[in-house]
């Protein structure tokens, strides 16, 4: 399902309705220091801040400013069952972004005004994504909403074929201190904006994440959604990874080598043993990512026939093909092809 365009504020607009995500910090909104254009054309205002803007480069995004500048001069309206008279600013058509936190409107802005302000194949910032994906899918942007879901698609994929890929620049700058609920941030934003192709990777991020982080970040996602990560969690400990061992291992199968099919055994109760903690790497991803290194000793390893490593390495893609098919299902989610799609939705 679509989301609901929502559209700004005029100025007759309850102040009540406004955002209390971001206290206000100014009891009158000052101008911005960047986003302020002389020749600007309209001021859009903030619990925050003045922006002073153009109408043609909202126009050109926004479709809810687009018709309100379409509408009879003298007028502008919003489409709630008629015209009503602007709020002016130094003769300038001001629009109230109520219910938007300054901090995105401002993300916004400068992405729609610095073409290099964010990009998919760059590193970026939590607080750039999570407006980017607030707004693009409020105001049904579709550029901007397009392009925030491509870019976390790149982490979050939703085609097998891009489950692998070494790619290499991080989703966030590092320098930038990532917060440590940043997974959980994104789901439960990937979630209130319907990106639907981004959540199975993203439910499996959350899920490997250490369990006392887990519950740390339990209030940013509704109640369903926490027990379909805890659920899911626990379906893939008690079952994908003795399954992972079972197929790479395959313990109860003897193969020529007495010490090779000895270290199999060993390898898979290696496996098979749970410290209080687990480890990132115990799930079928990091798994597979660590491949049989990662699953005992080092002699053991050493201690393996050719013919088995050989078999170890020609079953994995299947063990993983089935283990991507099943992840929406492990967190109670559609189907892949039922998923919304991740870029119109
Ligand atoms: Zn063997």
């Amino acid at each position: 399902m679509a989301p609901q365009t929502k559209r700004p504020r005029s100025s007759s607009s309850s102040q009540a309705e406004t955002s209390n995500k971001y206290p206000r910090t100014n009891p009158k909104p000052t101008p911005h220091d960047a986003i302020w254009f002389d020749d600007g054309s309209i001021v859009l205002a903030t619990d925050v801040h003045l922006y002073r803007a153009h109408k043609s480069i909202l126009a050109q995004y926004f479709t809810v400013f687009k018709d309100m500048f379409d509408m009879p001069t003298g007028e502008e309206g919003f489409g709630d069952g008629g015209s009503v008279s602007a709020e002016r600013w130094d003769g300038l058509l001001l629009v109230r972004m109520a219910g938007d936190s300054d901090e995105d409107v401002y993300h916004l802005l400068m992405t729609l005004y610095d073409r290099e302000y964010h990009q998919k194949d760059k590193p970026t910032t939590l607080p750039i994504i999570l407006a980017l994906l607030n707004l693009g899918t409020k105001y049904d942007i579709a550029a901007i909403r397009r392009e925030v879901i491509e870019h976390l698609s790149i982490y979050y994929p939703s085609e097998y074929e891009n489950w692998f890929s070494d790619y290499q620049p991080p989703l966030l700058k590092e320098d930038q201190g990532t917060p440590k609920d940043a997974n959980f941030q994104l789901l439960a934003a990937a979630r209130r904006c319907n990106a639907g192709s981004i959540l199975p990777m993203l439910f499996y991020s959350c899920a490997i994440e250490p369990l006392d982080k887990i519950f740390e970040s339990m209030n940013l996602l509704d109640i369903k959604d926490f027990k379909n990560l805890i659920d899911g969690r626990e379906n893939m400990l008690a079952r994908w990874v003795s399954i992972f061992g079972k197929t790479v291992l395959r313990p109860e199968d003897k193969c020529q080598s007495q010490t090779c099919s000895d270290a199999r055994i060993r390898m898979f109760s290696h496996r098979m043993y749970f410290e209080v903690e687990f480890p990132p790497e115990i799930f079928p991803l990091g798994a597979y990512t660590g491949a049989l290194r990662e699953l005992g000793k080092g002699e053991d390893y050493k201690n393996l026939c050719r013919s088995c490593v050989l078999k170890f390495h020609s079953c994995l893609p299947a063990f993983m093909f089935m283990f991507w098919e099943a992840l929406p299902c492990i967190f109670r989610l559609c189907r892949w092809d039922d998923l919304p799609e991740s870029i119109d939705a």
